[in-house]
């Protein structure tokens, strides 16, 4: 069969299916719009049973699939190449919660529905669904869990795979396997739910899942605190941790850099503190009691932090509008940023007692190697992630800047790896880290990881060129 003749796919399945150029336009560029693709069209199916259809299609006439959520990705997994020979299969449609369990404490949902509207289904529920992502209300829980998604809370609630209990996944070939078991314990044998958890699209399509709720926080407090350095703001993530127990729900590392870069992008955004610090860290405290326990806690151990001196100011949010604005600081960095003009991005994780020590180093490594530009860092210190980000030094013609990303990524990387720590935090690899990624896995990572690809994939139809070179 001709693959270019899509009235047979237009046959085979129940949903939309767009071919024209206007049309397909917004599935072909990525949201950071740093890569766009070309595709034979874009399917988007409305139920578990037409996307077996569509992929049983591709199968049959040797067509590429490129699965697509939201396309919020910040690696290029979700564009397609430039060859125009793979189909878009657009999750958005499959957008049902099918169910809530509230003794269970899950949730069944859809691929395609949106991060924001899973959180606020839960919360009909009197649960809380604890992902949370700036693109919470375009990015989709199928997106999230097949990029493994992490966010604000991933300290006290874990990533997006330690929130899912079930998968179903429809095989490349156009089976249905229906693993939506929400159970805490099942200890039968391989785990199929964990392979396609982060797989970014390369092994199946993900068609809905089961996640796990919490009980909602009675009360919910955030701190902005003055810290001088990144092992000052160590020693408080320790200090909290053990005054504050489960209650800790974010621990969020900035340099002064960062919130400069939002007062003079974000109108509102003003420095909640009397003095200028070079770090900052927002806490995040969620009670179990009331707003008055949480501040009595959180107050107390402010108080131990500034006479042990890891912290020299701070200030508590007293109302709902004070703790959005205290968390917009930290939120609103990277598109603050991105106004400044182009960008340089790592997502960076070690282990937490080495941060400290790399930020120092790296620092002094950069500013000999490229002087003048703009570090901004920032990122989820509890979870020992970082947004390592350059911007280009005052007056730098963009082409010079650009050209450095190359080394650039080599001097942080390599650094990292040096560390025992890992290129890409909570990103995923997609095409931008995929050839770098290869570089830093030993050769027998790569042959397990080909052989799940061959085992699972054997026509590698799934997201060719992704995740693996
Ligand atoms: P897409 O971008 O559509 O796809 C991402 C990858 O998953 C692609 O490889 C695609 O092929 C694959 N895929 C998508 N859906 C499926 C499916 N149903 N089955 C199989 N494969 C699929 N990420 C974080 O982890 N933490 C953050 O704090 C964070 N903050 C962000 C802030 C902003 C402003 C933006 C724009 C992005 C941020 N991200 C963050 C990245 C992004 O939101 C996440 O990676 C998100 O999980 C992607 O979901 P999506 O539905 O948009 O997926």
């Amino acid at each position: 069969m001709d693959p270019t003749d899509l009235t047979t796919l237009r046959a085979a399945f129940a949903g939309r299916l767009h071919t024209d150029p206007a049309e397909m336009a917004p599935f072909l560029t990525d949201w950071r719009r740093k890569w766009t693709g070309q595709a034979l069209a874009v399917a988007q199916p409305d139920t578990t049973e037409a996307v077996a259809a569509v992929l049983r299609w591709c199968h049959a006439n040797r067509v590429p699939v490129v699965p697509q959520g939201g396309n919020t990705g910040l690696s290029g997994g979700a564009t397609p190449d430039a060859s125009g020979q793979a189909l878009v299969l657009s999750l958005t449609r499959l957008k049902r919660i099918r169910s809530v369990d509230p003794v269970n404490q899950t949730i069944e949902a859809e691929a395609g529905v949106t991060l924001q509207q899973l959180q606020d289904a839960a919360r009909e529920a009197g649960r809380l669904f604890p992902l949370s992502l700036a693109a919470q209300g375009s990015c989709t829980i199928g997106g999230n869990l097949a990029t493994n998604a992490g966010g604000v809370q991933v300290l006290r609630y874990g990533n997006a795979r330690e929130l899912c209990l079930g998968l179903e996944v429809v095989t490349p070939d156009g089976q249905v396997w229906n693993g939506l078991r929400s159970l805490r314990k099942d200890n039968t044998g391989y785990d199929l739910r964990d392979l396609y958890i982060g797989s970014e699209g390369t092994l199946g399509v993900i068609t809905a899942a089961v996640l796990k709720l919490f009980p909602l926080p009675a009360a919910q407090l955030a701190a902005f605190v003055a810290v001088p350095s990144p092992q000052a703001a160590t020693e408080l993530l320790q200090l909290a941790q053990a005054r504050l127990g489960a209650g800790l729900t974010a621990f969020e590392l900035m340099g002064d850099a960062c919130i400069a870069l939002v007062e003079k992008h974000v109108p509102a955004a003003r420095l909640p503190l009397a003095d200028r610090s070079p770090w900052y860290v927002l806490i995040e405290l969620s009670d179990t009691q009331d707003e008055a326990h949480a501040n009595g806690a959180l107050e107390g151990l402010l108080e131990v932090a500034i006479e042990q001196g890891c912290a020299t100011d701070a200030a508590v949010s007293t109302s709902l509008a004070q703790f959005r604005a205290l968390w917009a600081l930290r939120e609103d960095i990277s598109e603050s940023q991105g106004a400044e003009g182009k960008t340089i991005k790592h997502d960076i994780a070690l282990p937490i007692s080495r941060i400290a020590g790399f930020v120092e180093a790296i620092t002094a490594a950069v500013t000999r190697s490229f002087p003048g530009l703009r570090s901004i860092c920032f990122g989820h210190l509890g979870d020992g992630n970082l947004h390592y980000n350059f911007s280009p030094a005052i007056g730098q013609p963009e082409a010079e800047f650009v050209a450095l990303e190359g080394p650039l990524n080599r001097l942080v990387h390599d650094a990292v790896s040096a560390a025992g720590g890992s290129i890409s935090a909570e990103h995923g690899l997609g095409v931008l880290r995929r050839d770098e990624a290869a570089r830093y896995k030993s050769p027998i990572e790569l042959q397990l990881m080909r052989a799940i690809k061959a085992a699972l994939d054997p026509l590698n139809l799934m997201n060719p060129g992704k995740v693996l070179p």
